[in-house]
């Protein structure tokens, strides 16, 4: 399998055609999967924001005013209410703002940017990243997947590593549940979930710092003779940790 970053792309701006600029920087093969970052994704549909771009409600303000209470850092409620406008729900208030966006991701500050935002104050994610993955693929001569990476915190472990958030011309997991492992033992439960995995991959190679590398072409790699889905956000029915997260309340 190669992995490798599409060399040379340049600052992205609003508007940019993040398609041709591929085709025209990178070299592109039938079944490749292009794992594009989710920060120039989000520069090139106009994503960037000034703080005061979001004046703060009340809730804003509460909210802001408890994890500055919580943690001792100072708290901009512009950023609070900014994170409020990108999601569905609040699964945690502090000590840290974890959300569900409107596509049903959760992540902390609902995934807004403040770093390669282009100096813009904030970078919000893509509105609908699984439709920016399809355009992306759709502007691509050969014949592609598409996802759509960011870098986030996961529980239980330290650390941030590349999860997909949208996908285009591939199943988001392969079902092995039928298959039989080496010793004849039918799979049960497991569903791997691929985009996540290829985001992974990817994210080893763009980095996080000032690399300029947010588009890697993975190459040699294949689905395979699986069932697939696209179920990768857990509905709050059947997410017993975030059911269990309403519950709880940090003091
Ligand atoms: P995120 O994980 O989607 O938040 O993206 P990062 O901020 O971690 O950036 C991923 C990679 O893209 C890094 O190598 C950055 O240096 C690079 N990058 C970010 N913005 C741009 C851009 O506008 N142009 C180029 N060429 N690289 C960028
Ligand atoms: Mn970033
Ligand atoms: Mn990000
Ligand atoms: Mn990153």
């Amino acid at each position: 399998m190669y992995v490798n970053a599409v060399p040379g792309l340049p600052e992205i701006d609003a508007g940019d055609d993040l398609a041709a600029l591929i085709e025209e920087h990178g070299d592109v093969h039938d079944g490749d999967v292009l794992c594009v970052a989710s920060t120039v994704v989000s520069k090139a549909e106009g994503r960037a924001y000034a703080l005061d771009d979001f004046p703060p409600s009340p809730r804003a303000r509460e909210i802001a005013a408890r994890l500055e209470e919580v943690t001792g850092d100072e708290k901009d409620p512009r950023f609070a209410q900014a994170v409020l406008e990108e999601s569905m729900e609040l699964a945690i208030e502090a000590p840290f703002l974890l959300t569900e966006t409107r596509f049903g991701h959760v992540g902390v500050n609902a995934g807004i940017d403040r770093s390669n935002t282009g100096g813009a104050d904030l970078l919000l994610l893509p509105e609908r990243p699984s439709e920016s993955a399809e355009r992306i693929r759709e502007g691509i001569d050969a014949d592609v997947a598409v996802v759509v990476t960011d870098t986030c915190g996961r529980p239980f472990r330290h650390g941030q590593r590349g999860v997909a958030i949208g996908w285009a011309g591939i199943s988001a997991s392969r079902d092995w549940r039928g298959e039989t492992d080496r010793d004849g033992h039918e799979l049960a439960v497991t569903v791997e979930s691929v985009v996540d995995e290829l985001a992974s991959a990817a994210n080893l190679v763009t980095g996080e710092g000032d690399g300029g590398d947010p588009v890697v072409v993975v190459r040699d790699w294949a689905f395979g003779d699986h069932d697939g889905s696209d179920n990768l956000f857990r509905e709050l029915d059947g997410d017993f940790v975030r059911q269990a997260l309403r519950e709880w309340e940090f003091d």
